[in-house]
């Protein structure tokens, strides 16, 4: 039995396998027959093609019509004897094998569509490079899709970033190990999402475990036993029954409103990092999205996503939530959070770099677009910005300035939009939370990051597990902060939420309730169990 840090609840019992990252070789020498590497070529077309058609239905059905519709493009291109052509011909005249011709014609077309002046064609980028990469990879036989598992599967991996887990397949992938992380890493946030259970920092599991190795995984004590004898399996198998059947009875507390003494409404909400994760939260009777992590939506691309294409995402979820409040946050790169196109440099301490909102204003546009789909989505639904990584009144009143001239821009465009969005933000640097009583006249709400609140104030890296033990949301000096920023908040007449993990951290529940906590925001999978407790606190 191997010990590690529990950061997502649940128990799995399946087989492991192991997940590396493959770089793609290309062979750069000339080919011996042009007629085989044709016949590669082909082949692997006609298997992209026919998993591109799989992923359109799947993520249709999954996640939505829209977010579909990239793969009709990328089959587009595959129809295109322009593209295909270039690569044929490539074989053909200069002996390439089919892999190296592919990736010529992909860095042509690549730069052709970067360096075009309509910003939708430039986007189109990101699909040759795609599309691209999923012939190569045919080609040379490598799999496209973490998703090629078997059911039941537990994944290994010596750290798994956040867009890694937001490819997993629920379906298939029931849990998953790594090397390092802590509570608070974005992939374990997003393991709570997924509602896949989930162990992290437990040392050197990849060179302990086998592919194929049968495993359980106890995610609430972070337990993890292979080749487990067959009474041991017999009792998690019983465990995870009671779980799953302690699941269902919670969800007597799904339309549950609740509310203190002198009848002001307490929140139980979700936090989501995708259109994807609006499932569990609404199944669980979220009371609203209390945290949008916008970032996941600037991942796993080569682009960073459109005014428009970002407008229909936020609309989504609006519109899902049917007018309770959506609050989403602007883009919090950096950290663990990092996006390659941006090309940003290494930085010694990214957590205390250039991130979240100090890059935004480096990046104006790129905030704009975002700011601006945010205001148009508001039209649709109860819509709330909610700014990062705010440290300084400045921060914000030059954050506002930005948004007016969002608003200018709309209006001359003649788009609708919503002009009195409020406007919040995130208390997660001690600096803001001893000023909160300043900042607190600036904003419309505050949301309590406990995830970096605890890091910064107690010198704690949130993704160390060597020193997960002092990583401690209960320390006086969190709490006092915590209880500050609320009382500031309050004093100003507008509420405060609490949106990292801390809220769904039944240890404390209490304690935020009796400092007057108005929103708890958390994952899905946290809500009805945070429910019960309030419901049984204060009834
Ligand atoms: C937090 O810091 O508590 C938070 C919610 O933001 P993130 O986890 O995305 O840094
Ligand atoms: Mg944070």
């Amino acid at each position: 039995m191997l010990k590690g840090i529990a950061a997502s609840k649940g128990y799995a019992i399946g087989k492991i396998s192991i997940m590396t990252h493959q770089e793609l070789t290309i062979d750069e020498s000339t080919c011996e027959s042009v007629e085989l590497e044709l016949t590669a070529l082909k082949d692997a077309v006609v298997n992209s093609k026919e998993q591109l058609q799989a992923l359109r239905v799947k993520t249709a059905e999954n996640i939505g019509e829209h977010e579909a519709m990239v793969f009709d493009s990328h089959m587009m291109f595959l129809d295109d004897p322009e593209f295909v052509g270039a690569m044929e011909e490539a074989i053909q005249s200069e002996m390439k094998r089919a892999a190296s011709a592919v990736e010529q014609v992909k860095l042509f077309f690549k730069n052709m569509f970067a360096q075009m002046d309509n910003a939708y064609m430039r986007e189109r980028a990101a699909d040759i490079v795609d599309v691209s990469n999923r012939i190569i990879k045919n080609i040379l036989g490598i799999s496209s899709e973490v998703n090629d598992l078997p059911e039941n599967t537990i994944i290994v991996a010596h750290d798994l970033t956040p867009s890694d887990t937001a490819q997993l397949d629920k379906s298939k992938v029931i849990g998953f190990l790594t090397d390092i992380g802590g509570v608070t890493s974005h992939s374990a946030i997003m393991a709570r999402s997924l509602e896949i259970c989930a162990v992290v920092g437990m040392g050197d599991i990849t060179s302990t475990v086998k592919n194929g190795m049968e495993c359980i995984i106890d995610g609430i004590k972070g337990e993890v036993i292979l080749s487990p004898d067959q009474e041991t399996l017999e009792e998690y198998k019983s465990l995870a029954e009671a779980y799953r059947k302690k699941r269902i009875e919670l969800k007597k507390y799904k339309d549950l409103k609740l509310a203190y003494k002198d009848g002001r409404e307490i929140l139980v909400a979700g936090n989501i990092g995708s259109v994807k994760d609006l499932d569990s939260v609404i199944e669980n009777g979220a009371d609203g999205i209390g945290l949008f992590r916008t970032e996941f939506v600037f991942m796993d691309r080569d682009v960073a996503p459109t005014e428009d294409e970002q407008f229909e995402i936020y609309k989504t979820v609006a519109e899902r939530m049917s007018g309770k409040p959506v609050v989403i946050r602007t883009l919090d790169i950096g950290g663990d959070k990092q996006i390659p196109y941006l090309h940003l440099e290494q930085e010694m301490n990214p957590f205390l770099g250039l991130r979240a909102i100090r890059l935004c204003f480096k990046y104006e546009d790129m905030f704009k677009a975002q700011i601006k789909a945010l205001l148009r989505a508001g039209v649709f639904g109860d819509v709330n910005i909610m700014l990062p990584m705010i440290g300084t009144i400045d921060e914000i009143r030059q954050a506002k300035k930005i948004i007016e001239k969002c608003k200018n821009e709309l209006k001359e465009e003649g788009i609708p939009f919503k002009a009195d969005t409020p406007v919040g933000i995130m208390i997660e640097i001690p600096a803001a939370a001893i000023a909160a009583d300043i900042l607190a006249d600036e904003v419309d709400f505050f949301s309590i990051g406990t995830n970096d609140l605890i890091q910064y104030t107690l010198a704690v890296d949130r993704m160390n597990s060597n020193i997960s033990h002092l990583y401690n949301p209960m320390n006086v000096s969190v709490l006092r902060l915590i209880e500050m920023s609320i009382k500031a908040a309050h004093k100003a007449g507008i509420w405060c939420g609490m949106c990292g993990e801390m809220a769904g951290d039944l240890r404390v529940t209490k304690t935020l309730l009796e400092m007057g906590l108005d929103e708890f925001s958390m994952s899905g999978s946290s809500i009805l169990d945070v429910k019960e407790l309030i419901y049984n606190e204060l009834k």
